[in-house]
């Protein structure tokens, strides 16, 4: 009997978790030819959470929860997952039920064909999103498309279910800035993409704030593309090249029509300009050392607090 695991993100969820629970259940009695199991992960939760998902573990054995000593990020804690996840099939869930389970048999049947070696998902609407994050988020998929190699699909969720292979492959990309959705599409590996509706979380609120999703979105620009720095020296070197003829044109002015001191104003503005572009090209260089940075300390991704599997991996 092959072994699924469905690794599940939770940060303030308690409402969402039994909800998310029961779903799964119902799902998981209709794949008897399957060993269905859950993976908490509790990602610094200030409300229940880890309380109902140790109740759930208590009465369910298939149930195992691994929990933070703080809140570190979506991205440490389906880290945590994959590091952990035992199944021959891997798949990550939102605990709101925005990632539907029923879309979980076919995903199983699909990889069983052995055509594929993973099954991802993408929303085609984006219903019951605030019109101005549709929009940013669309900007930014055409962007990261445009100027990196990780493929990235407009609309792609974290939920997808995976061979275990490509699992084994995501732990090996230790980097410690992560963003998934360019690390699944940079390893390759066969995917089937499954669209689907958009589903409005049952309870909770998103922890996304449009700042956090922003910043978010830079980091996935700055982790996947050079385009950026790019950028920073081809700006130097276009002005360069335009403050060469300005030179030249102030010179041959001077000597056919002598030197009329004017022109503060413009003068003025040149340098404000200049110094602005510097200071972004700066700040460009400043983003990709900062990186740098935090992936030459070798921080460890997440630090288990508590779990009830003894096998985990405390700190990875
Ligand atoms: N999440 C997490 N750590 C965080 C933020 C979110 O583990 O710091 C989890 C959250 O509990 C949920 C999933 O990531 O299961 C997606 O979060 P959310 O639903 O808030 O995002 P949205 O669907 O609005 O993009
Ligand atoms: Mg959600």
């Amino acid at each position: 009997m092959k072994a699924v695991t469905l690794i599940v993100p939770c940060y303030n969820e308690e409402e969402a978790l039994p909800i998310f629970y029961k779903a799964i259940c119902g799902v998981a009695q209709k794949l008897p030819e399957y060993n269905v199991s859950l993976l908490f992960v509790n990602d610094g939760s200030k409300d229940g959470t880890l309380k109902v998902m140790k109740e759930l573990a208590a009465k369910d054995e298939r149930v195992t929860y691994i929990s933070f000593s703080r809140n570190f990020g979506k991205e440490a804690a389906m880290y945590a997952g994959f590091c952990n996840a035992k199944g021959d099939y891997v798949a990550v869930m939102d605990a709101d039920m925005q990632d539907p389970p029923e879309l979980l048999p076919e995903m199983l049947k699909i990889l069983e064909n052995d055509e594929y070696d993973s099954v991802a998902t993408r929303r085609v609407t984006r219903e019951g999103e605030p019109p101005i994050r549709s929009f940013f988020a669309r900007m930014f998929y055409k962007i990261i498309n445009q100027i990196s190699d990780a493929d990235i699909v407009d609309g792609a969720r974290d939920f997808r279910l995976m061979k275990q292979e490509m699992v084994k492959t995501i732990v090996e990309m230790g980097e410690y800035n992560r963003f998934s959705k360019g690390i699944f599409g940079w390893i390759g590996f066969r995917t089937k993409w499954l669209p689907f509706e958009n589903v409005e979380r049952v309870a909770g609120e998103t922890k996304w704030s449009f700042w956090k999703l922003f910043k978010y979105s830079l980091d996935g620009i700055v982790n996947f593309s050079q385009a950026p720095l790019s950028i920073a020296s081809f700006t130097g070197l276009f002005l360069t090249i335009v403050s060469f003829f300005a030179v030249l044109f102030v010179v041959v002015r001077r000597l056919i029509f002598g030197d009329p001191v004017a022109g503060w104003a413009s003068t003025v503005s040149i340098i404000l300009f200049i110094g602005g572009v510097q200071l972004l090209c700066m700040g460009i260089i400043g983003q990709y050392l900062a990186k740098t940075y935090m992936e030459v300390k070798k921080r460890p991704h997440y630090i288990i607090a508590e779990t009830n599997d003894d096998t985990a991996h405390r700190v990875g």
